[in-house]
């Protein structure tokens, strides 16, 4: 049975609120949305089915909200995973951080590289896409490596994106596998088993690579349940917590500054050809992405302010296909958006 009331508050010992395989602790005074723990659900089962296909029986993560870093056992980073547990102090880690958990369940531990490239590539935390030019530029040196920055993550996500559909998701974990044991010369060892895994020398997987626009899935952002398809021109009618298709969390006491949890709702709308469209906003952060395949998704377009009076008004030059606007609430007004064609 799946429990997942509206905005239940946090507290006790055991998870605040059990969805089908996902149990979330939330933080003191930390409140999750409407449809928030059904969309971990859903996003579970997707990302399975695109890495390891059937959910392993009786699969459940726990899932730890916090709005303070330093209640995480997480070397005072902002999300972690052990096991079947995960941490998180900014909602938008939470989906990378599910994935760690489901990776570690079927596949155990492996080369760092490998495990976060997974993890963005499958739960990133907003639009990761790459054009021709930003792709022939990467660096091979973030593979072979066990000290990664955070700039590093999403070249390693539509890397191991691109891995997973050239030889498979089977072939991926293999490879994952293999590589649990790599620690003198990474890189030496790295295409040694490349080439064994994958019957293909790294090099020139490498230059395939690097030859085509790439990106990671899209799938938590446009096309879960929650999505609300609309019309342009569209307003926002609020951001309710308690709202059935809201995600995200309320945080009341956070610091207006520090948006690592907000209210949030999805929203999609169709464009039949490429048009100027305008962003009204007033205490709302939008992060505007296209859906679709390596060729039609475009980075994140983050749009996001906090000012005294006035409305913002930002005008972009859209292409024609399905966009996903990620709205959130951020504290201090009532949320105003607005999005219409430029004539
Ligand atoms: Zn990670």
């Amino acid at each position: 049975m799946v429990l997942a009331l509206a905005c239940e508050a946090g507290g006790g010992d055991g998870p605040d609120i059990r969805g089908e395989y996902v149990d979330l602790y939330l933080g003191e005074g930390i409140e999750v949305c409407g449809r928030q723990v059904q969309a971990y659900d859903r996003f579970v089962e997707e990302a399975h089915a695109v890495y390891g296909g059937e959910l392993p029986v009786g699969f459940q993560a726990a899932l730890h909200a916090s709005d303070s870093d330093e209640d995480l056992p997480c070397d005072g980073l902002a999300g972690c995973a052990r096991g079947g547990s995960a941490w998180f102090s900014n909602m938008r880690g939470a989906y990378h951080e599910l994935v760690h958990t489901l990776q570690s369940d079927i596949d155990g531990d492996s080369l760092r590289s490998l495990k976060e490239g997974t993890a963005q590539a499958l739960g990133p935390p907003f639009a990761v896409a790459f054009d021709a030019e930003q792709v022939a530029a990467f660096s091979q040196a973030p593979l072979f490596s066990t000290t990664l920055d955070r700039e590093n993550y999403d070249m390693l996500a539509v890397y191991s994106r691109f891995l997973l559909e050239r030889y498979g998701p089977a072939r991926y974990r293999a490879f994952f596998r293999a590589m649990s044991d790599a620690s003198a010369d990474i890189e030496a060892t790295y295409r040694e088993r490349f080439a064994a895994t994958f019957d293909e020398p790294f090099d020139d997987a490498w230059a395939a690579f690097i030859a085509e626009p790439r990106c990671a899935y899209d799938f938590w952002y446009c096309s879960d349940d929650s999505t609300t398809l609309v019309e342009l021109p569209f307003e926002l009618d609020g951001l309710d917590c308690d709202d059935p298709l809201a995600t995200g969390f309320d945080v009341p006491s956070q610091d207006p500054k520090d948006a690592s949890f907000a209210r949030e709702k999805l929203f999609a709308f169709d464009l039949a050809s490429a048009a100027t469209v305008a962003f009204e906003f007033e205490y709302v952060s939008v992060d505007l992405a296209r859906c679709g395949d390596c060729s039609q998704q475009t980075p994140t377009a983050g749009l996001s302010a906090l000012p005294a009076e006035a409305p913002t008004i930002v005008e972009l030059e859209l292409g024609a296909g399905r966009h996903s606007m990620i709205v959130r609430d951020r504290p201090g007004g009532a949320p105003l958006l607005r999005v219409y064609p430029v004539e």
